[in-house]
């Protein structure tokens, strides 16, 4: 979810595997109450569980298919334009003409909005910010939900595991506060810079294996 947080159709499908999988995490549990001498804890979960906006979101989305206008209303893209030579951003300037940034549509991936200065643009930066919200989930980001409803399924699994006294695996650092070290900082995946140099626009730190236009 976060290397693709920039093209829209393989987030949205990788959003879909994750609310799959999340939910056969619980089921699974489920079907393996026999292993435990008592399962009234994981009752006990599952009652808590129905009051935290984010598992109650995941329990409630009705199919793990993700349409666009679920998202529709709650995700933006904003483009700004850095160190543009012939927009300055010097307020006392007279040729300036307001902070250089705009909203365009989430729905086309970041590859879509590059390269189309054409070749007379001259160097500068470009800044592209996602935000993805869903309906049923409002007011939250979309990856810092996941993450958290990560976190809850990995704490439920581990506490099944130590009533078991069995042992488990752990991704995540010691002090961190979150189980997969790559959620530590959700900004770096949502915010992106592109290079526009010689008249070609680059992608700063493109994560690898990103379909090419
Ligand atoms: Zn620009
Ligand atoms: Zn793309």
């Amino acid at each position: 979810m976060a290397r693709n947080y920039h093209e829209p159709d393989p987030f949205r499908y990788a959003l879909g595997a994750f609310i799959q999988a999340a939910r056969s995490t619980t089921f699974m549990l489920a079907k393996e109450r026999s292993a435990f001498d008592n399962f009234d804890w994981y009752s006990e979960w599952v009652e808590k569980a129905k009051k935290d906006p984010v598992l109650a979101w995941i329990n409630n989305a009705r199919t793990a298919i993700v349409h666009r206008q679920s998202l529709e209303p709650q995700s933006w893209l904003e483009m700004q334009c850095i160190g543009n030579p012939r927009q300055p951003e010097d307020p006392d300037d007279e040729d300036y003409r307001g902070p250089l940034r705009g909203q365009v549509s989430p729905f086309e991936c970041t590859h879509y909005y590059m390269n189309t200065g054409g070749p007379w643009v001259e160097d500068h930066t470009h800044e592209f910010t996602r935000h993805w919200g869903i309906e049923g989930l409002e007011g939250r980001e979309l990856l810092e939900a996941c993450a958290d409803v990560y976190d809850r399924l990995d704490e439920l699994v581990r506490d099944a595991h130590r009533r078991l006294k069995a042992s488990m695996l752990s991704h995540g650092r010691d002090n961190s506060p979150r189980s997969l070290p790559c959620m530590e900082d959700i900004i770096k995946h949502r915010v992106i810079r592109t290079t526009l140099r010689d008249g070609r626009e680059y992608w700063d730190s493109e994560p690898p294996g990103l379909h090419s236009h």
